[in-house]
């Protein structure tokens, strides 16, 4: 599972990129190539419970 505030841009303004690059719609700005590895939960990590941007913005369960 990925965070949902994750998306991948190939564009920053006038700026294109070959490949998409990870960008963080919480935090509004490009997101770490390290901390994509969260943003993706690779390895052994979480973003649920290791990143500090999704934790800030998770909704509130009803
Ligand atoms: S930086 Fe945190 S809040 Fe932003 S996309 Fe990655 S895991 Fe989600």
């Amino acid at each position: 599972m990925t965070c949902p505030f994750l998306e991948y841009r190939d564009a920053d303004g006038e700026m294109r990129f070959d490949t998409g690059r990870a960008y963080c719609t919480a935090a509004s700005r490009f997101v770490q190539p390290m901390r994509a590895d969260v943003c993706n939960d690779r390895y052994d990590l979480d973003h649920s419970r290791h990143c500090e941007i999704f934790l800030a913005h998770e909704e509130p369960a009803p």
